[in-house]
């Protein structure tokens, strides 16, 4: 009796330690379960935060964002983009995205993005003799451009030829092999004058680009006469009566004509009465924009007679860092829609340690209020308004 009774306790024991197992396993997997919710949600919560972290940096950009429309072509340009020295510096130990980190939304954003690239990228040529600045850019940056957003750039400045011909074709290879186009350069002056043309939202957009610095122009103007303007390497110079006829021709092909200027005194915050007797005349031969740059410093916008000239963007990548102004430029968003020109807008750009952003606060507000200032001094108007200014056609 005594051991059966001891059997069915021992039977009880073993069903009630049954029993209890049964709880403590589905209480452990449960609580596991749980655990692993909680995983998840703590997932949730981060992908939440991190999108509104990305709400927040949108609702940022939003601010400095352009507005893209579907029915208007955004196009945005930005000044002189120099890929040499200190900024080679740091591309090599900063990665080649760099210096495109805070601008690359904006300049994606746009339709067309443009910009003056100082420097040619190559790893053939020789530096030209009688130079004393030499940019140079490693191979690999027509790639850092294409991903920062750039569609077309000009070459028609005093450094494409930096390191001659070769380095300059290499220039143009490689960008073109990043899918950017490239105007102001070419085999000679001939392919130098030719437009790119651009097709976007049913509009055509022709670049031409041209370089006004003197013994870029006296060395033209030297070997046409000994060689009859064939087979020089090229940069397209300014010389009025050529542009003139660049213009009618592209106006044949395009709806809109931008002309990219590499012009001005360094240094110079207001462009001198022969750039805008230029600028007027370009206007009335047709052009409908003028971007300039080289002086590294920010100019006044004009309108006139329905054209923008932008007598100077200043610098967008740069390791100029002498005076505060060669740290500052703009960001240049144009609207266009049905074949014209409707609306200009000016961003402030502050250039971090080669990296340029949009300036907020104090600095922003400073520079655009000294670009308002200096438009003003050229009869138009800029709104400033978040932050931006806003340049309408009637403004002048
Ligand atoms: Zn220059």
């Amino acid at each position: 009796m005594a051991s059966r009774e001891w059997t069915k306790h021992r039977r009880l024991l073993f069903l009630a330690l049954l029993f209890c197992g049964f709880f403590i396993v589905s209480g452990v997997y449960a609580l596991l379960k749980e655990d692993g919710k909680m995983g998840q949600s703590v997932m949730d919560q981060t992908a939440l935060i991190m999108a509104g972290t990305d709400q927040e940096k949108t609702g940022e950009k939003a601010q400095i964002a352009i507005k893209v429309e579907q029915e208007a072509l955004s196009l945005v340009a930005v000044g002189d983009v120099m890929l040499g020295r200190k900024i080679d510096d740091v591309m090599r130990t900063k990665g080649m995205g760099y210096p495109f980190l805070k601008t690359a939304p904006l300049l994606g954003q746009a339709d067309i993005a443009f910009a003056n690239l100082e420097t040619p990228l190559f790893n053939q040529g020789n530096p030209s003799p009688e130079k004393e600045i030499l940019f140079r850019g490693q191979p690999e940056y027509a790639q850092a451009l294409s991903q920062a957003g750039f569609d077309v750039v000009s070459l028609a400045n005093n450094h494409a030829l930096d390191y001659g011909i070769r380095a300059l074709s290499q220039t143009m290879t490689l960008l073109h092999g990043s899918g950017i186009s490239t105007v102001g350069g070419g085999k000679n002056t001939d392919e130098a004058r030719q437009p790119v043309i651009i097709n976007e939202k049913g509009m055509s957009i022709a670049f031409l680009a041209y370089c006004k610095i003197e013994d870029i122009t006296e060395l033209h103007q030297q070997i046409s006469k000994t060689k009859g303007g064939q087979g020089i390497p090229g940069i397209a110079p300014l010389i009025m009566e050529e542009i003139k006829k660049d213009i009618q021709k592209a106006k044949e092909k395009a709806d809109i004509v931008i002309i990219s200027l590499h012009w001005g005194g360094e240094y110079q915050d207001h462009p001198k009465n022969e750039q805008r007797e230029i600028a007027h005349q370009l206007i009335d031969a047709g052009a409908n924009v003028i971007l300039g740059h080289h002086p590294h410093t920010i100019q006044g916008l004009e309108w006139y007679q329905g054209g923008l000239i932008a007598y100077s963007l200043g610098n967008f990548v740069f390791d100029q860092n002498q005076n505060a102004r060669t740290q500052e430029g703009l960001l240049l968003h144009l609207k266009m829609q049905e074949a014209a020109l409707r609306q200009a807008e000016v961003f402030p750009i502050y250039i971090n340690q080669g990296q340029p952003e949009v300036a907020e606060g104090e600095k922003g507000a400073g520079i655009m209020k000294r670009t308002a200032y200096l438009s003003e001094q050229l009869g138009t108007q800029v709104r400033i308004k978040d932050g931006k200014g806003l340049i309408m056609p009637g403004d002048s």
